[in-house]
Formats: structure tokens, sequence, C-alpha cells
């Protein structure tokens, strides 16, 4: 014998346990000990501890000691009930359920009237006088048995009794007759005979054993182990094992069983919100064969209940100080508590009851703060699928761009644009997108594509416009030949309609109806009170006015990523940038730049005045020049088609110039390519342009009297002395305008820290660095060797088998990434003290990424305009996460 203690009891006023040892009672023991220490009425019982379950698991073999612990707490039972297992004149009947610390589907649920057979079910009729209730509650305990504790399907005993009901000419269960219910029992255990080749177990205490095992063994089915590891749950935690004492909802019409919330579980309005039935099972009501009523006309049918059940519930939500989920039965007018939960709620919900709980004084507001996941945020900010819908999957790919969108499917940016202009709504879908695509994409209601990872190009552009967008949906073959795409075996035409889910990353065919969340002023109020805690600055990254000014509305405290590149797309500008590519020689490359310079000012002046008064970081040119230049082979095709129709020879001549310096720019690696600061030393006359727009914009509004703070950064430097080379141009050409205008503009110029080898000599690159960003979309490429656009055809295996946890370009891999910019933190800090240092990559949005870089020192970080709130709410929890 050992003195370790493996059942706790709970209820008689005799418990062992309470809402603390969730950890070894799980969830549901922990709730039924503290319910029975709160005085509510609770059946007795006892729970099997977690550790029995690691035990077990862990030898194959149950712990020493745990079956006479089983044994005491047995009698214990059956004293406080006074009745006993096996007993044929009084026998008791119990529940069995699994409980994790941690609520999980997956795993064997639940199990009742466990200590019936054929003799205890003749005790029971005689003691309730209702033959029927007791051979009804045998032959549901034989289905019930069967399906969880053996895995033998409901169907088989659903269809017997159909069969019987259309034999009768029946339609409810409740229709059938005595002796039509003890068929069932006999037929019932035919089929358990069929399938296990054992008759139907008579002894209690093996029906018992054979349903703890059945717990315990639930606990490591490939359900449960997938969803802990969807989940990262520890598979060490172990489930516990509830036996209670059964009490019955289904002995006439002053019984029933019900389930309720303490509010609204999808408005979060308090009202106790809730279903019941009478002369019903738990079962019942969650299996929708019969029509629930709502838990308030339980006021009219049993009003002293009711009372009581209202009591009870304010009660439990007082104690627990969180909207709570119960489960009840009432047994011949008398209420019993089954369990009681955090319930779990919608976003919109969760957002109101934590608002209102801090106004009911319930709860403080730094509670308040945590009680909301930031990824909810998304769900109140965009349309979402109505749950209701009944849809046909098509495909899942990556929820790369929160929201859902409906419309018709285009594969074209072209076609997109033009259909948007007759007012049509369009859904993009295309193998990927690339730059040329944005007038398409900003067109598009969503767009999808097959292949690219979080950080592709679709995912990120739409992720700042905002747009709903699945990405890496590899399930879906496009035939641009045929118009078509095919998923599923079914094939979906161009101008058919599609819904698509970015925030679950669901294609569906046909329309959805959407659903705009109601937002009322809680948001606010919540993220007020988590600026109040938070000390990260939280930034966007925009490179629009739009963007620029949705993101200050959503709290946005300047800008820290402005990728100028985008500007360069708009129909009046790309051929001028085509012309600066395409120029032979310096002079003609000026000519050009001198263009595009009053375009590029002008972006500028309205982004500055839109971020008045807050840092505005603006990115020199970062991606390789073919970016800008159209596909090779769309070129030959048009080459084809000229030369076949007859084209004229200029224009054949101008494709095939075009074509040449396609091939010219083509690189076998164009992302570690020539690009970032490359250009900049290669072509400096394009920086200075750059630099020239950013300080003539920011001397202009000055005089205006907008405050402008620029802050200009330089793209992929991983040597000092590419930076001091390019920040010379930077310099001299500011100081210049500076002078010309004779304003003087506060700017600061530092870089990302974008490649390995950047942050690990940051000590060095700082000297020079005004301020670092960490651009850790390319700092993951780099540091994994992971191509950034080819990743997404591994990554979803990687992550299947467990090699990684999560993509690393969503998530941030702090273990080694995180570790890269820790060196370059301290490195940069080493040097430059008070250097300024934020994220920009898309981890700048992702909650646990946040966490990291507010723990790693940094003083902000920049994500798209509709991550700022999310930001704001993931910084304060960093907060009181460290000082918990
Ligand atoms: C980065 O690399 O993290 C970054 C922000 O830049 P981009 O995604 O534009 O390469
Ligand atoms: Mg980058």
């Amino acid at each position: 014998m050992t003195d370790k203690k493996f059942v706790y009891f709970f209820g008689d006023n005799q418990t062992e346990g309470s809402n603390k040892m969730k950890h070894l009672l799980g969830g549901k023991g922990a709730n039924l000990a503290e319910m029975a220490n709160l005085g509510v009425p609770v059946p007795p019982g006892f729970t099997i501890s977690t550790e029995a379950c690691v035990l077990y698991m862990k030898n194959n073999d149950y712990p020493e000691g745990m079956w006479d612990e089983i044994d005491k707490n047995i009698d214990k039972l059956e004293e406080s009930t006074g009745k006993k297992f096996g007993d044929p004149e009084n026998p008791l009947l119990s529940s069995v359920r699994s409980g994790a610390p941690i609520s999980m589907p997956g795993m064997m649920d639940t199990v009742l009237n466990l200590g019936l057979n054929d003799k205890t079910v003749r005790g029971l009729a005689k003691r309730t006088d209702n033959e029927w209730f007791a051979y009804d509650s045998y032959r549901r305990f034989i289905m019930m048995f069967s399906d969880v504790v053996l895995g033998i399907d409901t169907d088989e005993f659903e269809n017997i009794i159909q069969q019987k009901k259309d034999e009768l000419g029946v339609t409810e269960d409740t229709e059938l007759g005595t002796n039509t219910m003890k068929d069932l029992v006999e037929e019932f255990k035919s089929v358990y005979k069929e399938k296990t080749s054992s008759d139907f177990p008579q002894k209690i205490k093996q029906q018992l054993k054979m349903a703890i095992n059945a717990v315990f063994n639930s606990w490591n089915n490939e359900r449960a182990k997938k969803y802990r590891q969807l989940n990262d749950i520890s598979d060490e935690l172990g489930t516990a094992v509830n036996v209670q004492a059964m009490v019955f909802g289904n002995m006439g019409e002053t019984s029933g069983t019900g389930v309720a919330f303490t509010r609204n579980p999808a408005t979060g309005e308090k009202e106790f919100y809730g279903e019941y039935l009478t002369n019903a099972q738990g079962e019942d009501v969650v299996a929708g064969i019969r029509t629930p009523k709502s838990v308030q006309t339980l006021k009219d049918n049993m009003p002293d209940v009711y009372r009581q059940l209202d009591d009870i519930t304010q009660k439990l939500e007082q104690h627990y100080k969180d909207m709570q989920d119960i489960e009840f039965t009432i047994e011949k007018g008398k209420l019993y508590m089954l369990q009681t939960r955090n319930a779990k709620r919608t976003a919109a919900a969760a957002l109101k009851v934590a608002v209102d709980m801090v106004h009911e004084n319930l709860i403080n507001k730094n509670e308040a703060v945590m009680r909301l996941k930031p990824s909810q945020i998304d769900q109140v900010l965009h349309p979402m699928i109505d749950p209701n819908s009944e849809l046909e999957l098509l495909s899942s790919g990556l929820a790369a761009s929160p929201g859902a969108a409906v419309g018709k499917v285009v594969f074209s940016a072209e076609h997109a644009e033009e259909m948007a202009q007759n007012n049509e709504e369009v859904i993009l879908v295309r193998t990927e997108t690339s730059p040329e695509d944005i007038g398409g994409m900003h067109a598009a209601k969503g767009v999808l594509t097959v292949r690219g990872g979080m950080t592709s190009h679709a995912a990120v552009v739409a992720r700042g416009m905002g747009k709903p967008c699945v990405c890496g949906c590899d399930g879906i073959n496009i035939d641009m030949n045929e118009g078509v795409f095919t998923a599923k075996g079914y094939t979906i035409n161009e101008g058919e309609c599609i819904s698509i889910d970015g925030s679950e990353g669901k294609i569906y065919m046909g329309e959805a109806e959407l659903k705009m969340p109601n937002v009322s002023g809680e948001l606010e109020t919540m993220l007020q009170w988590a600026d109040d805690i938070r000390s990260l600055n939280v930034r966007t990254n925009a490179d629009t006015p739009e963007d620029a000014k949705l993101a200050r509305d959503f709290g946005a405290e300047g800008i820290g990523l402005c990728r100028t590149e985008h500007m360069f797309f708009g129909e009046e500008r790309i051929p001028v940038v085509r012309e600066m590519i395409m120029a032979d020689n310096k002079e003609d490359r000026e000519k050009a730049l001198q263009k595009l310079q009053p375009m590029q000012k002008d972006d500028f002046l309205d982004i500055f005045r839109a971020m008045d008064g807050y840092p505005i970081t603006v990115r020199l040119l970062d991606p390789p020049l073919h970016e800008f230049l159209p596909n090779y082979e769309d070129l030959i095709e048009k080459i084809k088609k000229l030369e076949s129709e007859g084209g004229k020879q200029e224009e054949i001549n101008r494709v095939n110039d075009l074509l040449k310096n396609v091939d010219a720019l083509k690189e076998t690696n164009p992302m570690l390519g020539h690009r970032g600061c490359r250009l900049g030393i290669t072509y400096p006359e394009i920086y200075e342009m750059q630099t020239k727009a950013i300080i003539e914009a920011a001397c202009e509004l000055a005089s205006e009297g907008t405050d402008v703070i620029p802050e200009i950064m330089i793209p992929l430097v991983s040597n000092e002395k590419e930076l001091d080379f390019v920040k010379k141009t930077v310099t001299d050409t500011a100081e210049s305008v500076m002078n010309e205008k004779g304003t003087n503009i506060d700017y600061l110029c530092g870089t990302m820290i974008e490649l390995p080898r950047a942050a690990l000599t940051a000590d060095k690159i700082a000297k020079g660095a005004e301020f670092f960003s960490f651009g850790t979309n390319d700092l993951t490429q780099t540091a994994f060797g992971y191509s950034r656009d080819d990743a997404g055809k591994f990554l979803p295996l990687y992550i299947d088998k467990g090699i990684l946890e999560s993509d690393p370009f969503a998530v941030l891999d702090q273990e080694g990434v995180g570790e890269l910019m820790k060196i370059g933190i301290d490195k940069g800090r080493s040097s430059r003290p008070d250097i300024k240092m934020g994220i920009c990559g898309e981890h700048g949005g992702d909650p646990e990424s946040i966490s990291f870089s507010y723990e790693a020192g940094l003083n902000y970080v920049s994500c798209s305009p509709y991550r700022v709130p999310i930001a704001r709410l993931a910084s304060a929890q960093a907060v009181l996460k460290e000082e918990k």
C-alpha cells in the first residue's frame, strides 16, 4: 500500500476537494467539489485523480491502492444515498464521466445509469413504481455503455428503435410501451453480444471497471491526442474520472433536465439563458430529438425550482466571478446541479461580459483585460459567415486574413477590376498573387490562392487591406484555359459564387449569409484599459493614406513600416517605373525618376498628414526590380498573339524589348538576389529620389504646422558598410533638401534587421543606425533557409508531423529567430544604448510574438491596421502575465 491518495469524495458534507484542485481532479471534479462546498445541491460521488490516470498510462496497470480506495468510496456513496450497487431491492445507479484539467472534446464523455442489470432493473421499477422508466433507463445504459466504452456505433441501436416505432406507427420514444422497452433491452443485449462475443456485463463492479478503463484509455485516443497537439495541451496531464450517484430527470412531468448559462453566450447580455426538457435524461437535451423549452418557461411550470435555480446560478457566477455554463436535473421536483464551468462564448459576448463585470464590481480592469483572447478581436471587427448557413465545404487552406467574403469567382486581377467597376462582388482566385495583382485584390471582396504561406504576397497585402484571404489552398486546381477551378469533385466556373472564410481558412460553394458583428463601445473601453497597462507602443504597417487613417482610428501610434514599392503600381506610375528600370544609362534613369518623384511626394503628404504627431518609418525600395515588369511567360504569349493576329511591328518590337529586359533581370533566387539596400548601392539615384520626396513632403507639411517625424529605413542590410554607403546618399540628399527649403526636419535614419548577419553584427550596425526594425519575415526566411514563397509546400506537413509546432512565418520561432533578435537587441544597445527598436514583420500582430517582443525589450510592434487593436490588447496582457 502507498500513502498516495487517488480518490476524492464529494457531497453530503464529506467533500475532500475544491476548485483549487483542477490539476488533480480535472475541471468537472473540482467544480463538483466546489459546488458541494458552497452548499449547492450536488448528487454525491467521487473523483479518481488525474494522477491515477497518468500512472495507469505509464505502467499499463492501475496504481497500487487505487481499487481499495474506490471500494471505500463506493461504501461512502452507498451510505450517503442509502442505496447499494447491485442491490435488487434498492439499487444505486451512477454516472461515469471523464474530466481533464482542461476541457477536451474527443475524449470519452458520459455513461449514465451504470449499475443496472437484469435484476436491479426490476428493483428500480419496483422502487419507483415505474416499470417503463426502469427499462427505458436500462436500454439507454446498454446503448451508451456499448457506444462510449466499446465503440459500438449508436446507429446499431437507433435503427432498432426506429424499426419499432415504424412497426407501431409512433414517432416519439415516449410512445413506446413498457413491453417494447423490455424487448429493446433484450435486443440491445443481443447487439452487444454479437459485437463483442460476450454477454452484457451483469456484475456492477465489472461495469464500473470497464467504464473507468475506457475513460483512462480515451486520454490517448487519436482524436484526443490530435486535439492536445493542436491546442498545445501537455500529454502529461491525464484525465480524472467522476463517479456520481444518478438522479433522474425522466421520472415524469415533475422531473426534467437542462443546460443553462448565467448570461447569453452569443451576445453577453445579462439574462438567464438556457433550455430544458421535462421527463428526460441529459443527452436528450443536446441530442435534438425533442425540442427543448426555454428555461424561462420553468418559471411558470415549477416556480419554486426556477427560483432556486436562479439563486444558485447567481451564487455560482458571483463565486467564480465569471459567466457559468451549468447542467441541472430535477428529480420529482427536487433540483440537483450536475456541472458548472466557465462558459464558452462568442468574442462579442466575451467582450461584453468582461466590461459589464467590471461595472458590476465583480472583477477589476486587469482581470477584464485578461478575459478576451486578442485573436477574438478579429471576430468582432470582421463580418462572419452565419454559423447557421449550411454550405458545402469545398476546401481548406491557411487562415491568412480574417473575415468572410462572398463573391463571383474571377481568375485575373484585370477581370476583378472590370467586374468591380460594374458593381459586381468578386473573389479573386489565383495560383499566387504578385504585386501586379494589387489593383485586382483591392477590387475584390476576398482573395483565394492555391500557393503561398502566411507571409506570401497575397497574405501580407490582404491583411494590410483588411480583406479576407485564404492562402495555400492546394485542394483546389485552377484551369485557366477552361476558366474553372475544381475542388472535391466539383467544378466552379468563373462567375460562379463562392464564399471564403479567412478567419477559419475555409472555402464554401455558393453564397453564404454574412453577419456583421455588432460592436458597441465595449471594445473601445476594453482597449482604453489595455492602453493604461501596456508599455509597448503599437504602430501600423501602412502604405496608403486610407490604411494610415484606418490604423489611427484603431489606435496606431505611428507607422512602423511604409513599404514604398506598393506605391509604384498605380496605373499612371507603372509605365514610368518601367521606363526607369529599362533605362540604359543613369541619365535616362534619372529622367524617369524625376517624373516619379512628385507622385511619391504626394503619397507621403497624405500619409504624413494622417499620422500627424506620430513617427512614420518609410522604407526605401526593397523588392527586386523585375517585380515591376510583366511576367515572362505572359510576354511570350503576347508576342505570339500579336504575330499570329498580324499586330503592328512597332508593338511587337516594344514587347520584345520588354521581354529582353525581363530576361536580363531574371534571377534564380530573387528573394536572395538584387534587392534591398543592394539596389540603393547599384542605383543610388532611386534612394535619392525617395529621400527627396520624403524630406520635401515633411518640409511642406512643417510649414503648414503638421508635425512630421520621418524615420528613413534601409532594408536588407547585412554589413555596416552597406548601411554607411546608403546612409550617405540619404543624409546628403536630406541636407540639401532642407537647405534648399530652409526648414529643419528631425528625421532619423535607421535599418531593418532582417538577416542573421545583421543580428550578429548589430553592435557595428548600430553605430550608423538610429533605429532598428526587426524584419522577421526575412529573418525567418534566412534563419531557417525556408523560401517565403515556397515553404507552404512542406510546412503543413512539418506541423502535422510535429517537426514544427506552428508556422514560423505566422508565430515567431522564439528559440531560433527570437534568439537572433535578442542578440541583435543586446548588441545594438551595447553600442547605442538609446537606440529605438521595433518589429515590423508579420509577427508584430501575433499575440504570442508580441509577448516575446515585450519581454525582449523592444519599444514598439508594428502590424497591419486590423491587427492594431489585437496588438494593443496583447501588449497589455504581456505586462499582466509578467506581473503574475
Ligand atoms: C520583413 O522582412 O519582415 C519585412 C517586414 O519586410 P518584407 O516583408 O517587406 O520583406
Ligand atoms: Mg523584408
